[in-house]
């Protein structure tokens, strides 16, 4: 699995970190969302899914 963060389209609006906070952070410098574990772990998916699902501006795609 692989996360894509698009931080042209992010908002900044943090559902990424709520639903995967090993995953997505927000970064304090720019305000914006970064990735901390671009590949992560199988049993990761279903909470990566989500904050994919709930990004409200559809920022995250992940790849298999
Ligand atoms: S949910 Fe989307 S818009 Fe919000 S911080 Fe995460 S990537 Fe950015």
């Amino acid at each position: 699995m692989r996360v894509i963060l698009d931080l042209g389209r992010c908002n900044a609006y943090g559902n990424c970190v709520i639903e995967a906070p090993d995953v997505f952070d927000i970064d304090d410098a720019s305000g914006l969302a970064i990735v901390l574990d671009e590949n992560p772990p199988e049993e990761r998916r279903a909470k990566v899914l989500a904050a994919a699902r709930l990004c409200p501006v559809l920022a995250i795609t992940v790849e298999d």
